[in-house]
């Protein structure tokens, strides 16, 4: 039997486990990536792993999130990063190099290598052929320290292509089609690997576009095979050294398969506020928009920068709505400077950003109160824009620009036309603003720079004997980790500061929930369906962690957010029979008798006590032979350390 091209990657990177599905395996990861957002806590976690270099073939740490610099904190923690990977082995690209992912698919990126990323789009790099999985700070530190990344095997989805885009139709329809059909939930546990005759119509940065949003759907990851048009890009990029063609053999067996005609696709638009909330733009009818906003990781490539810039050449942004560009690195961004099209664009009255995730993660450019904007973008949960009123629809940049210009939402066919718009055979290749690591034998002459904002990771403890303590808070389905742990402008400084972040920690759904947590010393949270979904923040289970939450019982989890649950030492529980979801109230008190001895026992079923209603609720508590003892050992990080002391 012919193999998947997941399966043939993921087998030539196996340390441990059995190919089996549903079952965890262990994968040496040849590369990492870091933002700053999570960045910090990362190579805090690795320094405390006491490794002095990273054992992975590359390790790039970059800043994109927040390059406000109002105050001291971000300066800080930026230097403290570049310190950092100076000493220890790391690449640092520097502020206005990029956002992680795009510049990574530029200059790092090698098919059929392994790369997680401490940010959930780490998957856009499968548009070169990699498995590129989004994964928590920790997951990332340990990967740097030379421990192997786990995963459940995954169920395997073939997206097969056919035919071929029409003008003005683009790579953001076929992934909100995908999400049309899948949800956000369709994804989970699942590697989408798309095939068939229409890959090669799509480019490179197309297919970046897809397996970026493929995170949207909930999936592990999602992957293109790696083909001539893939060595077209590396060659272009001065990289087609490291090219290698991959795809999976013709007899590949897959667990579901999904048929894409892309000749019969429209441009569609996901609505506010789910990117699976997919509608034509037909269907949305008239529609008037304030603001427009294009790039992201998702849409910044050259070409849709070039795209743009065609579609703006001549004309004017309508007087109602604000525009704003971020291009997705410099490479493009200094491109776009030396071709016109950059003029083209502040010419029709854009607002030019610097290259970085800008407005994606709430810095800058908040909507107005009840505002429509229109984004490129990947997400658009409440509240993330910075405007919780904030109407967020996430569209391609083609139908961004056209709707810019007539200040409604625009299907971009009426463009008439469309000219070719063509990769450059030659990018414009300037690697100045990646600094390398000292070399090894210069390291210990490096001192390590921490500001004030930095404090160290919150203490931990191993599982207690028995958990007796109280609801501190009960939500609902979809809770994000935007709910749990919010961005923003104000936020996002404090990410190196635990005791201080946490102050903000479910304040979007209660105000008063860090000080009742933290006053309750012990607490445990209950939630819903699809609990933690969005975001790879490690701070959305950091934060519980230092509020004192020893666990977190749920309908049922997001992948990454479970992980990172486990990763910090809170238990991860899930009601046997839904229903008893209302059977446990906030402020009820709870046991779970003897926890330690049953997960030591590999119990999977435990009994919560509801003491307040005197009600036994079964629930699960699925661990592996890994997973119990990190749980066992209080977090990943005192279980690495227990590993490295042996
Ligand atoms: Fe940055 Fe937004 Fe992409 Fe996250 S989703 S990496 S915030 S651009």
């Amino acid at each position: 039997m012919g193999l998947t091209l997941t399966e043939k990657i993921l087998k030539a990177h196996l340390v441990d486990g059995e190919f089996v599905k549903g079952q965890e395996i262990g994968i040496r990861i040849d590369q990492t990536l870091t933002q700053d957002a999570t960045g910090t806590m990362a190579y805090l976690e690795y320094e405390a792993m006491g490794v002095p270099r990273v054992r992975t073939e590359k390790s790039v740490a970059y800043i994109d999130h927040n390059t406000l610099q109002s105050g001291f904190e971000n300066a800080d923690d930026h230097r403290f990063i570049g310190s950092v990977c100076k000493k220890h082995g790391i690449y640092f690209s520097r502020p206005g190099n990029g956002i992680c992912h795009q510049v990574h698919l530029e200059r790092f990126g090698i098919p059929g290598k392994t790369l997680i990323g401490s940010d959930s789009h780490t998957p856009t790099g499968g548009g070169i052929g990699m498995i590129a999985i989004g994964a928590g700070g920790l997951d990332v530190a340990v990967a740097m320290g030379g421990g192997a990344y786990y995963i459940t095997y995954p169920k395997i989805v073939k997206v097969n292509l056919t035919g071929k885009l029409s003008p003005w139709v683009s790579a953001k329809d076929v992934i909100l089609e995908v999400l049309r059909r899948m949800s956000v939930k369709g994804g989970v546990g699942k590697v989408i690997e798309y095939c068939g005759e229409g890959v090669k119509t799509l480019t490179v940065p197309e297919r970046a576009t897809i397996t970026n949003m493929g995170a949207e759907l909930g999936a592990t990851t999602s992957i293109f095979p790696s083909d001539e048009t893939t060595l077209a890009f590396l060659k272009a990029q001065d990289r087609a050294d490291v090219w290698s063609e991959l795809k999976a053999d013709d007899d590949a067996v897959y667990d579901e398969q999904i048929d894409i005609d892309l000749s019969q696709l429209v441009p569609l638009a996901a609505c506010p506020h789910s990117p699976d909330n997919v509608k034509s733009v037909n269907e949305i009818g008239k529609l008037k928009i304030d603001q427009v906003c294009i790039g992201s990781c998702t849409n910044s490539s050259y070409v849709d920068m070039m795209k743009v810039a065609h579609i703006l050449k001549g004309k004017t942004v309508d007087p109602s709505v604000s525009l704003a560009i971020a291009p997705g690195s410099k490479q493009v961004l200094n491109m776009i400077a030396e071709n016109g099209a950059l003029a083209d664009m502040i010419a029709a009255g854009a607002r030019i950003l610097e290259s970085a995730c800008g407005p994606c993660i709430g810095m800058g450019q908040s909507p107005n109160s009840k505002g429509v904007s229109l984004r490129t973008f990947n997400r658009n949960f409440e509240g993330r824009s910075g405007t919780k009123d904030g109407q967020i629809y996430l569209v391609s940049p083609e139908m961004a620009a056209v709707s810019a210009l007539t200040g409604y939402l625009t299907d971009p066919r009426t463009l008439g036309d469309m000219p070719e718009f063509k990769l450059p055979e030659h990018f414009k290749i300037n690697d100045n603003m990646v600094v390398p690591p000292a070399d090894e034998a210069d390291m210990d002459s490096v001192e390590v720079l921490r500001g004030p904002n930095i404090k160290p990771f919150p203490q931990t403890s191993p599982l207690d004997d028995s958990i007796d303590c109280q609801v501190s808070l009960k939500v609902g389905d979809n809770i994000t980790t935007d709910h749990i742990m919010p961005a923003g402008a104000k936020i996002l400084p404090l990410r190196s500061n635990i005791p201080a972040i946490s102050q903000h920690c479910f304040t979007v759904c209660d105000e008063d929930f860090p000080r009742r947590a933290k006053n309750m010393g012990k607490s445990i949270i209950v939630g819903g369906s699809n609990y933690g979904q969005g975001s790879s923040r490690e701070h959305a289970a950091l934060a519980p962690l230092y509020l004192g939450i020893k666990a977190v019982l749920v309908k049922s989890f997001a992948r990454i957010h479970r992980a990172n649950l486990i990763n910090a030492g809170i238990l991860p529980l899930t009601f046997v029979n839904e229903a008893d979801y209302d059977k446990i109230n906030q402020g009820d008190e709870i046991v779970l008798a003897d926890v330690r001895a049953d997960v030591e026992a590999d119990m999977s079923k435990l009994i919560v006590v509801n003491k307040t209603t005197g009600v036994e609720i079964p629930v699960l508590c699925e661990l592996t032979g890994r997973t119990k003892d990190i749980i066992l050992a209080g977090g990943l990080l005192d279980y690495t350390r227990e590993q490295l002391s042996k």
